[in-house]
């Protein structure tokens, strides 16, 4: 039985990648550390969504191979996305990559940590049957906090926005059953799990691949039926698909976060007739405008992607209008990455990346003041915090979170204060906001 380290970059559906992989040695009898310095073996689960994302896989790649040589690592493994992407890259490239675990390949991370010959990751080969998609009866441990955990309802995309290779790392769409996501939930849940945050390429495609219109509502109100749930909350909505019977069933629970994360990516219809996504500013204001009406109080996350190949500036200032306009309550702002084996990567005139950055930059700037003036309102406010522990940057504050901030992605919730004595971790809270910040703020426990 080995020692093994584990590092997970990029994505929650990757984390949850990485989990079950632990999930998977452990129960094979393998010890899992949390130093890399010490492990015997190394798993790297990579990312290769973007330019960014693939060198900061390389360059964690390169700090494990170092380990080789000067800690007790005598195996190195690669995993995911960019192993999927190029295998035969990084085995000519890095030599000190001793076996790669493709995104379909997961289960067989115990026979390569065994030194049992495995394949080679192949997205281009592989047909349908080669697919994976883990279940309920799958081993996985948590590797995030206790109180709050991602379930993965489904994995691939059958969109084909012109700028993204995930429907070609990941593969075509296919969902878990309601009952397979059930039973998961609440295993979690009796294990002290709070929160569960619904992930997948696309949440809002859930069971069209076996014949199911609106899934996604079916299976909130399913799991909203599991007693010690308190919180569960969906990321990654595509526009086109969010109906009214989503909406019906996110006003349906309490438990349901009011929060709805959909990157909407632009807003000159050009630009998004582009990328192969449609709508207009219009059509998107109006899709905006009718959930915030229907879904009251509900937190509007989205994601924009500036410097696309042929974004004019005028198509920018219709973007930066459009995102003053609708105020959203969280914004993140990507400058495009060109990428081989994706439509836009043969698209011209491509945009410089120092004016792709300055538009990004913008674009946040206005965001923080819009932010910075949300928050303010929210002074005075008593708002159930999930609390998460001692805060990062002091431990004289805890942080925690509000429904309407997701993890790693939105602001906290900094608490300095309580009328309650032995505040718990994990458990919900309901604080009084006493300061606001750009994107976070400070309150204390009243009940
Ligand atoms: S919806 Fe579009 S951006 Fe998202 S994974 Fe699918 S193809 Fe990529």
């Amino acid at each position: 039985m080995a020692k093994i380290g584990f590092i997970s970059l990029g994505c929650p559906k990757n984390l949850v990648d990485s989990e079950v992989m632990v999930g998977l040695l452990q129960k094979k009898g393998h010890t899992i550390t949390a130093d890399p310095a010490e492990a015997e073996i190394l798993v790297v689960n990579t990312c290769s969504f973007i330019e960014a994302s693939r060198m900061e896989s390389i360059e964690t790649i390169l700090e494990a191979a170092r380990l080789k040589n000067s800690g007790a690592c005598r195996k190195l493994v690669v995993a995911g996305c960019l192993a999927e992407r190029y295998p035969k890259q990084i085995l000519e490239n890095l030599k000190e990559v001793d076996a790669l675990v493709g995104v379909n390949q997961i289960e067989d991370i115990v026979r390569v940590v065994s030194d049992e010959p495995v394949n080679l990751p192949d997205s281009y080969g592989r047909s349908d049957a080669d697919l994976y998609l883990y279940d309920h009866t799958t081993p996985r441990a948590l590797i995030g906090p206790r109180h709050s955990a991602y379930v993965k309802i489904s994995e691939g995309c059958d969109h084909a926005c012109a700028f993204c290779v995930i429907p070609k790392i990941r593969g075509r769409y296919r969902s878990r059953s309601i009952p397979s996501l059930v039973k998961e939930a609440t295993r979690l849940a009796s294990r002290g799990v709070k929160e569960i945050i619904l992930i997948s390429q696309d949440t809002t495609s859930y069971g069209l691949d076996f014949g199911m219109q609106d899934g996604l509502a079916s299976l909130l109100e399913a799991l909203a039926g599991i007693r010690p749930l308190r919180w569960i909350r969906v990321l990654y909505a595509y526009p086109s698909l969010f109906s009214d019977r989503l909406i019906g069933a996110m006003n349906s629970s309490e438990k349901i976060c009011r929060y709805v994360d959909m990157p909407l990516q632009h807003a000159s219809a050009r630009v998004l007739k582009a990328m192969k996504r449609g709508g207009t500013r219009k059509s998107l204001s109006r899709l905006v405008g009718h959930i915030r009406k229907k879904i009251p109080g509900v937190a509007f996350r989205t994601a924009m992607i500036v410097g696309f190949p042929g974004e004019t500036k005028a198509d920018f200032l219709e973007l930066k209008d459009f995102c003053r306009e609708m105020e959203f309550d969280r914004l993140g702002v990507f400058t495009y990455s060109d990428e081989e084996d994706t439509i836009a990567g043969a698209l011209y005139p491509k945009i410089p990346g120092r004016t792709a950055e300055y538009r990004r930059r913008v674009l946040m700037q206005q965001q923080k003041r819009i932010s910075a003036r949300k928050n303010r309102a929210l002074i005075g406010q008593k708002l159930p915090v999930l609390v998460q522990g001692p805060a990062r940057e002091s431990d004289l504050l805890l942080e925690g979170r509000l429904q309407s901030q997701a993890p790693e992605i939105d602001g906290i919730c900094l608490i300095n204060d309580s009328e309650i004595d032995d505040v718990k971790s994990g458990r919900l809270y309901t604080v009084e906001i006493t300061r606001a910040f750009d994107h976070d703020l400070l309150g204390r426990i009243v009940r």
